[in-house]
């Protein structure tokens, strides 16, 4: 994972350059630098954190995990806004509830 530490050192950093890059370049193009640096720089610390937990893609993992959650349902009760699974909620017995998902 991307330690906290990296990603405000990162944020900072590419905040001072794109302000940097709004001084040097003319309108249009400085934005497109900085709106650049933003979206590149995440994914490549992204990609570099999935390389190094052996290359599993988490979209894959998101879209599975989706279709797994009907086997463990969890429910919010009514009641007391208790979340729980099964049919009875155990703080305080009421079976009105909704799915959450
Ligand atoms: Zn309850």
């Amino acid at each position: 994972m991307i330690n906290y530490k990296t990603y405000l050192i990162f944020l900072f950093g590419s905040l001072a350059v794109s302000i940097g890059l709004q001084m040097l370049l003319p309108w249009p193009w400085g934005l497109m630098a900085a709106l650049g640096i933003f979206i590149v720089f995440p994914l490549f610390l992204r990609n570099r954190a999935l390389k190094r937990m052996g290359g599993m893609g988490s979209d894959s993992g998101a879209s599975g995990g989706f279709f797994g959650q009907s086997q463990g349902v969890k429910y919010i009760c009514l009641a007391c806004n208790n979340r729980f699974k099964g049919g009875i909620c155990p703080r305080c017995g009421s079976k009105m509830k909704r799915a959450d998902f």
